[in-house]
């Protein structure tokens, strides 16, 4: 190989390669997030054809004699000239900000190409957020966080604001207060600097997390979450350290021991208000439950779905989830009441499937428990009466003193507003019946000393949700639902319990 050759060879292996990006572009969509492989050439930010491809199914074919690159998808076509900076999308002209660049076998386009050539084209939106490096794909929820800082105290203040409102989970952690937002991915318009006994408010080490970053003499912080006109707000307050402990060490002779370590004495927000979450997947067992004509049984669905919600709930909230069967077994609804009374749950979630005697009903049902007229006496009683809750294995409890069969009573208020929530995201999920929510004295409800809640996802009598019924899209959706209504009754009891 001769010099010339070697050198050119070592040019073009340059362009291919490019320099990385200064921080990676994460495609966020419904489905997660991931990074998206770029490159910079030429301070341009480019992706490769064959990602693209990958990435958004869609098809790419070279024409070398009319200097062109087809790009289909679902039937509508992009051209995109291989020498100059623009493409055809439907026979429209978007400009892009550089021509393609080939490298080897591949060719590679601007990182604008996604929302203005194949955006309008695509089946769902394709927003690119630079400064935020993020590339939004679909309906996903990112809501924009600002923040500022008011050092005139002691205590120093702040205010971080999340438009559209959010919800949020507030920890402290060594030297800092977390906020995690509830959304695919944040777009964050944070201050530079900081102020006060707050050294700095910046990203936190998950994409959906804020850090108040606390300077090293702050003492007890306090942060207090809010939902107003559309807009989530924290406000945190830094105290300074106690004077004792602020105090300077007398001089010493031996050399200055290592500044210590950052770890604030936080004081914190209260026991969180949903610890412990209880799903009951109905049925099991030689109790199959409601059967679809092509022989679906309703116990495998609860169970299935089930064992989502719990994967969902517990991965993005911490909470404890406890299943009332892990597999197929029949459990009496008095035994799956215990569990839930004897975990002390915050929250029992009941899953079923209906079925019908005509086969045109079809949607999701939630019911929670009304009371009717013996029910209002009898939750006045209960709230007098002493009597012992029956707990698994017999053994003595004295903490819950509440009728067994009334167990719900005083829990009917907090259980409407559950409902209504389950109702409401369930929507944007599954199809919904025509009275999507119920009141109705069901068995499995009385006996549970929480909130709670009975969901009826679709009816298996009839033929199309008897068939989507089995699908991992339906039961992804309506574990989804559920999660957001998990999520807003969580900061519905955090908002009661504020002063
Ligand atoms: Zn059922």
């Amino acid at each position: 190989m001769s010099p010339p050759v070697l050198l050119i060879l070592l040019v073009s292996l340059l362009q291919a390669q490019g320099t990385p990006p200064p921080s990676p572009l994460t495609l966020v969509s419904r489905d997660g997030r991931r990074p998206i492989p770029t490159t910079m050439v030429g301070g341009q930010e480019l992706i490769a054809l064959d990602e693209v491809a990958a990435l958004f199914q869609v098809a790419v074919r070279e024409d070398r004699l009319a200097g062109g690159l087809t790009l289909t998808y679902r039937g509508r076509t992009i051209l995109v000239s291989t020498d100059q900076p623009m493409a055809s999308v439907g026979g429209r002209v978007v400009a892009l900000p550089s021509a393609p660049v080939r490298s080897g076998q591949r060719w590679l386009v601007p990182v604008e190409f996604l929302p203005r050539a194949l955006g309008p084209i695509y089946d769902v939106r394709i927003d690119l957020r630079r400064p935020s490096r993020l590339l939004l794909v679909g309906d996903v929820r990112v809501p924009r966080v600002t923040a500022r800082i008011d050092a005139a105290g002691p205590p120093t203040r702040a205010t971080i604001e999340i438009s559209p409102a959010a919800p949020v989970t507030v920890t402290a952690e060594a030297g800092r207060v977390v906020v995690r937002v509830d959304a695919d991915a944040l777009d964050l318009g944070l201050p530079t600097g900081g102020g006060g006994l707050i050294d700095q408010i910046r990203g936190g080490d998950q994409p959906t997390a804020v850090a108040v970053v606390l300077a090293g003499r702050a003492g007890p912080a306090r942060a207090v979450p809010s939902e107003a006109g559309g807009i989530t707000r924290v406000a945190v307050e830094v105290a300074p350290a106690a004077a004792a402990d602020a105090a300077p060490a007398p001089a010493a002779p031996a050399p200055a021991p290592p500044p210590a370590p950052a770890v604030a004495a936080l004081l914190f927000a209260p026991r969180p208000a949903l610890q412990t979450i209880v799903i009951d997947p109905g049925h099991g067992g030689d109790d199959l439950g409601a059967r679809g004509a092509g022989g679906t049984e309703e116990k495998r669905i609860t169970l299935e779905v089930a064992r989502r919600l719990r994967a969902l709930i517990e991965t993005r909230l911490g909470v404890r989830v406890i299943l009332t069967r892990e597999d197929d077994r029949r459990v009496s609804l008095d035994d799956r009441a215990a569990v839930a009374n004897n975990n002390k749950a915050d929250l029992f979630l009941s899953l079923h499937l209906n079925a019908a005697p005509v086969s045109d009903v079809a949607g999701a049902e939630v019911f929670h428990l009304r009371l009717d007229d013996e029910g209002e006496e009898a939750r006045r009683a209960a709230e007098t009466e002493a009597v012992s809750l029956p707990v698994l294995g017999g053994a003595e409890r004295t903490l819950d003193v509440i009728r067994w069969d009334l167990a719900q009573a005083r829990h009917v208020e907090t259980s409407a507003a559950l409902a209504a929530m389950l109702g409401e995201e369930l929507r944007g999920h599954i199809p919904m019946a025509a009275r999507p929510r119920q009141e109705a004295p069901l068995r499995v409800l009385t006996g549970v000393n929480m909130p709670a809640a009975l969901i009826e996802m679709a009816y298996l009598t009839n033929e199309e949700q008897e068939r989507r019924a089995q699908s991992d899209a339906f039961q992804n959706a309506v574990a989804q639902g559920i999660y957001g209504a998990v999520l807003r009754f969580r900061s519905h009891l955090e908002a009661r319990r504020q002063p």
